[in-house]
């Protein structure tokens, strides 16, 4: 019961019937790539942005494991070394206070992973970005948000202001049908 509330993300819904209101831009990602494999994070570093926020679930890790992709680790451990191990994990599960109210799965996930978990009130792309800014004590507009949903993490980071990265989801085992609709889309 608690994965099909998490399924169902109303926020988002509601974010997709106003795209079709003539925000469709929110949900165009600055850069695409297969997998964070492609990305140039030295690069984007000595462009001057200074934090990373990942999403979880299909860009670091398949959905609820707690191990970082296999093929995704030397690259990730690269762009945590390129940021000086600046970046948290974005996830609209752990650390997001309506499901992990005690934060127990995102310390799982710290301690797992190796990357602090952002504990936040809000569902992506809802949500503000003051609990980002004031972690990594910069605006918005010097991070960068990397995910996979186009209506969720892209949506998110667009409205922040943020450089977007939209990764192919590693897999579409146990997504919902809606997400794999818009995917196609
Ligand atoms: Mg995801």
């Amino acid at each position: 019961m608690a994965k099909m509330q998490q399924n169902f993300n109303s926020a988002g819904v509601g974010l997709f019937l106003s795209l079709f209101g003539g925000r469709q831009s929110l949900a165009l990602p600055h850069i695409a790539v297969p997998d964070i494999r492609h990305v140039d994070w030295e690069g984007l570093r000595a462009a001057g942005f200074r934090g990373l926020v990942f999403d979880k679930d299909n860009t670091l890790s398949e959905p609820f494991a707690l191990h970082v992709e296999p093929r995704l680790q030397s690259s990730l451990s690269r762009c945590m070394a390129a940021f000086e191990g600046r970046a948290v994990l974005y996830s609209n599960s752990a650390g997001l206070k309506q499901y992990d109210p005690d934060g127990k799965e995102a310390e799982q996930l710290e301690a797992a992973l190796g990357i602090p978990v952002l504990r936040h009130t809000e569902k992506k792309p809802s949500g503000g970005s003051a609990e980002l800014e004031a972690h990594f004590g910069c605006p918005a507009s010097d991070l960068i948000m990397v995910g996979d949903r186009y209506l969720t993490d892209i949506a998110f980071g667009n409205r922040h202001g943020m450089l977007t990265v939209h990764v192919q989801p590693l897999t579409s085992k146990g997504e919902p049908l809606g997400v794999l609709l818009v995917g196609r889309l």
